[in-house]
């Protein structure tokens, strides 16, 4: 039976689906995001699903102590291993965000204390290598990192963002966006991306 926490929370990832595609943070299919659902499982978008409309009843329960359900999103091992390491996130939100992957490939990373929006939302920013997509390799770096900081950016991929809930998570990858932008608008004089 559907609880209303559960039907909430379903209704919270669609809208954030949404919202990330609605700003570009993603492009079609890309993406992923889940949320806790109680101690033993989590909510999970299914995979190549395309978030401007996803649907409630598409959400995927994946058990922590797994398997992981046919038809998860690729990356269920990045969700699952970060729920698994960090007693604190309650969601995780995964974007491509432009500004954040052009600074990366410049071989930069956003700086929180360019705003103090940053220094309060995402007071730190850790780094993942390059992995391949939906690797253990790289569920296991992401998982670690978040464990140190709320936003992991990801070489030559994206960002993993955590927070208590879905629209902590998302806001924390909408400053991150924002902060590359700045420090790419710095870098080039005033020509933003
Ligand atoms: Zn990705």
């Amino acid at each position: 039976m559907t609880t209303w926490i559960e039907a909430a929370r379903r209704a919270a990832v669609v809208a954030v689906g949404a919202a990330l595609a609605r700003q570009g943070l993603i492009r079609g299919r890309e993406g992923n995001i889940s949320c806790r659902l109680d101690d033993r499982r989590f909510l999970l978008t299914p995979g190549g699903s395309d978030k401007r409309r996803l649907l409630a009843v598409e959400l995927l329960v994946v058990p922590l102590g797994g398997p992981i359900p046919p038809g998860a999103s690729s990356e269920a091992l990045m969700h699952l291993e970060t729920y698994r390491h960090c007693p604190a996130v309650g969601a995780v939100v995964h974007a491509h965000p432009a500004n954040v992957l052009a600074l990366e490939t410049r071989g930069r990373m956003p700086s929180p204390q360019a705003l103090k929006e940053g220094e309060a939302i995402v007071p730190r920013i850790a780094r993942v290598p390059s992995f391949p997509p939906g690797s253990e390799a790289l569920a296991l770096a992401c998982a670690r990192a978040l464990k140190r900081a709320p936003v992991a950016v990801m070489a030559r991929h994206g960002v993993a963002a955590g927070g208590a809930d879905v629209w902590e998570a998302l806001a924390r990858v909408e400053v991150v966006e924002l902060l590359a932008r700045l420090a790419l608008e710095h870098h080039h004089g005033g020509a933003i991306l």
